[in-house]
């Protein structure tokens, strides 16, 4: 055997290895999730125990999306405090913020995120949220749909006070935005299908 050919073996081999563990990795996950949603169908925790399998998946997903290079994952954390500074990429805008009012939770959908920094740099102004993403619970509270892009992260509830509507919503059509709600002092702006609704006459 050559030189060479000992080298590709052994690149094989670690290889080989650190797949294994990946997939051990992502096997320990899958059983983890699975028995949290199992205990959770059958108690009065349920609530408490779905946000630990949300975390799970989300924790799975990003393994999935680091290790096979899909599009960005969405990750989910129970407590804002709790994302990694690397993980935060959006200058303007910080974790708190965009959790939940109710549990401060937090979804991050990178994509959105995106859009909403792009938003901002396109209004060179500061951009209040009144509300992004919402756990289940809060979501009910402040009597929000129950399909509410809040819910998927993707939803950003912007404050109108110091800016101009028209040029908002232009800009926010700009960054990417799909779905408006047309309200006195928010504007609503998502990544959902092709939608609007509220007041038709919103931009005076
Ligand atoms: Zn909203």
């Amino acid at each position: 055997m050559t030189r060479d050919e000992r080298e590709r073996l052994v690149t094989l081999e670690q290889q080989m290895r650190d797949s294994r563990e990946d997939m051990a990795e992502l096997k320990l996950d899958v059983k983890a999730i699975r028995s949290v949603l199992a205990e959770a169908r059958g108690g009065w925790k349920i609530l408490l125990l779905l946000g630990g399998a949300a975390a799970a998946i989300g924790r799975l997903r990003q393994a999935a999306g680091q290790r096979f290079r899909r599009r960005p994952a969405v990750s989910f954390f129970a407590h804002w405090s709790q994302v990694p500074e690397r993980l935060w990429r959006w200058p303007d805008f910080a974790p708190a913020e965009i959790a939940s009012r109710g549990d401060g939770s937090i979804l991050i959908a990178p994509d959105a995120l995106d859009r909403l920094q792009a938003l901002r740099d396109a209004l060179r102004r500061p951009v209040t949220v009144t509300s992004a993403y919402r756990d289940p619970v809060h979501n009910a509270r402040v009597g929000g749909a129950p399909l509410s892009r809040h819910k998927a992260g993707d939803a950003f509830d912007i404050a109108l006070r110091g800016h101009d509507r028209a040029e908002m919503l232009e800009a926010a059509r700009a960054a990417g935005f799909t779905g408006f709600g047309f309200y006195s002092s928010f504007l609503h702006i998502d990544c959902g299908p092709k939608r609007q609704w509220g007041n038709t006459s919103w931009t005076y």
